[in-house]
C-alpha cells in the first residue's frame, strides 16, 4: 500500500446502530477514495491479533471482546496525506474530546465504543489493510 492511503474499521457499536451510510458518506465527502470495502465478524483470535501492539494496556481485553461482539466494515482508503487527514476527520480517542465535525464527535459513544478506527502510521495502514485485504482486493 502507498503511503497515499490508510486502513479504518467502522466498529461493532455504529455498526449495530445503521451508521455505515452515514460514516461512508463522511469519509467520502472528506475527499477519501473508497479502495477496499467488506464487512466482517472478527473472532476473538483475530481481534486479538489485530490490536497486538495494545496486548499491554489494561483496557486490552475489554476492546478484544467489543471488537467480536459485533460485526465491523473494514475498509482502505485513499487520498494525499491520508494517515494524518483521516485521523483529523475521526477527532480524538475519547469522543468527549472529539472537535466538532469529526466522526467520532458524531457517532462514537465512549471512549471504548469511539465508532470508527484510523491507522496511527504510514506502516501500520500497510500492515493493516493486509490483515483484511488481499492484493487483487485492493484497487
Ligand atoms: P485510537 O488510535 O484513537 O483508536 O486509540 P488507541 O490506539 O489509543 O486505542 C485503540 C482503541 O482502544 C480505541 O480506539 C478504543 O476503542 C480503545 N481504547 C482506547 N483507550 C481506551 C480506554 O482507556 N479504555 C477502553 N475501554 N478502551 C480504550
Ligand atoms: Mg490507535
Amino acid at each position: 500500500m502507498a503511503t497515499n492511503r490508510t486502513f479504518t474499521m467502522i466498529k461493532p457499536d455504529a455498526v449495530q446502530d445503521n451508521h455505515i451510510g452515514g460514516i461512508l458518506q463522511m469519509i467520502e465527502e472528506g475527499g477519501f477514495r473508497i479502495v477496499s470495502l467488506k464487512k466482517v465478524q472478527l473472532t476473538a483470535e483475530r481481534a486479538g491479533q489485530f490490536y497486538e501492539v495494545h496486548k499491554e494496556r489494561p483496557f486490552y481485553g475489554d476492546l478484544v471482546k467489543y471488537m467480536s461482539s459485533g460485526p465491523i466494515v473494514a475498509a482502505i482508503l485513499e487520498k494525499d496525506n491520508a494517515v494524518a487527514d483521516f485521523r483529523t476527520l475521526i477527532g480524538a480517542t475519547n469522543p468527549a474530546q472529539a472537535a466538532d465535525g469529526t466522526i467520532r464527535k458524531k457517532y462514537a459513544k465512549s471512549i471504548e465504543a469511539n465508532a470508527v478506527h484510523g491507522s496511527d502510521s504510514d506502516d501500520n495502514a500497510q500492515i493493516e489493510g493486509d490483515f483484511y485485504f488481499a492484493a487483487d482486493e485492493q484497487f
